[in-house]
């Protein structure tokens, strides 16, 4: 018998998503304008914790407002990750400045000690200033991505950030709903810690607008810039006044009427990431050459993907592991490619990316929708443990 296929990420629309899109096309209101934008603004603050929001058209626009917004700007140099997906990288050079590639820990997130290793070594303060000792440029920020929605070690991030006078921007686009539960950050929600962060609403992430992004801040001010970027810069809503070059990266009223309904079932997407995690672990862990990489001790993490890491002991390679599930009907992929391999990146500096090329070798995404039934992710294991 021919068996269903079993996708690796699909959103999940079992609640109000028909009701409020339609009311939104009812309404006419279905542009930038109209009620439901600053709703769905006010609703993830108010789950984050913080106390205001600006939504975007994706992810990747909310980093480079949050760059903007930061000042970073064009011959300023920014750490950045080797092991994420791109968007996290390129409006670094969107905004002229170009990224400085620093490895990961075992979380699969930036590594704090190589950041540090890093500056110590090649850079220096200048009248507060941190500078590449080669180059000369002001390394102004670091990018710090939540990997698959574990929590990056933003304690020893913060301490570095602090210490070198860099400003932190938080790609959380993987991690909405992720939040330490101990230590000095207790309460506290990935992309509220550093000075300016991004959650994305794309079709495969945790909730959905169909593209969508937010970006949170502690500084109310950057907020606001951030805000008045995406509008065009307008200043004069009559008489159509632009005071800098602004961009079209407004989310539309039908988006957040997406997102209004996403958001309500967060929590339940959450248990049923965890429920699966749970059950894979339990599964595959330690059995037949595979590992089930943890999220951060001390977080309750979304549990966003799942990496399978497989052992070199393993009679097969990543590869014809992965054409295997794809020959059983299962959907899986292999992480990111290093992005100082991608595009013109090769030419920039990179710093300690061993170990994100080892588990860029070893780690496959397997099925991890919040609508995955257990049946499903029994086949996924049952699969896995006869290759
Ligand atoms: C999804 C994602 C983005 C970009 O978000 P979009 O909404 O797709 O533009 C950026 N960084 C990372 C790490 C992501 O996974």
């Amino acid at each position: 018998m021919e068996q269903h296929f079993i996708p690796l990420s699909v959103p999940n629309f079992a609640g109000n998503e028909r009701k409020y899109v339609n009311d939104a096309v009812v309404s006419e209101w279905v542009s930038t304008g109209g009620s439901l934008v600053p709703k769905f603004e006010q609703a993830i603050a108010d789950y984050v914790h913080m106390p205001a929001a600006v939504a975007c058209t994706s992810g990747t626009a909310g980093l480079h407002l949050a760059l903007l917004a930061a000042g970073v700007g064009p011959g300023d140099e920014v750490l950045a990750p080797t092991l994420t997906f791109i968007a996290a990288v390129n409006p670094i050079r969107y905004v002229g400045a170009q990224p400085v590639f620093i490895g990961c820990g075992d979380s699969l997130c930036m590594c704090p000690t190589l950041v540090e290793e890093y500056l110590q070594a090649h850079a220096e303060l200048r009248d507060g200033q941190c500078r590449n000792k080669a180059t000369g440029a002001h390394i102004k920020a670091l990018v710090v991505v939540h990997v698959f929605g574990n929590m990056a070690s933003m304690e020893g991030i913060m301490d570095i950030a602090q210490k070198w006078n860099l400003v932190v921007v938080e790609d959380a686009t993987e991690a909405l709903g992720t939040c330490y539960t101990e230590g000095r950050y207790a309460g506290k929600f990935a992309g509220t810690i550093g000075d300016i962060g991004v959650y994305s609403f794309n079709g495969n992430k945790l909730i959905t607008t169909g593209s969508g992004g937010m970006v949170v801040s502690n500084h109310p001010d950057w907020l606001a810039h951030a805000k008045h970027l995406s509008t065009q810069a307008k200043s004069d809503e009559l008489n159509y006044k632009h005071d800098e070059v602004g961009y079209n990266y407004r989310m539309t009223n039908l988006q957040a009427a997406l997102g209004l309904a996403q958001l309500e079932q967060i929590e339940d997407f959450i248990r049923h990431k965890i429920d699966t995690y749970n059950f894979y672990y339990e599964q595959l862990h330690g059995k037949h050459n595979y590992g089930i990489q943890p999220f951060r001790p001390g977080t309750r993490s979304n549990h966003w993907f799942y990496s399978l890491y497989v052992y070199d002991t393993h009679p097969m390679k990543r590869d014809e592991i992965i054409a295997a599930l794809k020959a059983q009907g299962i959907q899986t992929r292999p992480i990111w490619g290093l992005i100082q391999d991608q595009a013109d990146y090769p030419k920039n500096e990179a710093y300690g990316t061993d170990l994100a090329r080892h588990y860029w070798e070893r780690i496959v995404n397997i099925p991890c929708s919040t609508n995955l039934t257990r049946a499903d992710a029994q086949r996924v294991v049952d699969v896995l443990l006869s290759l």
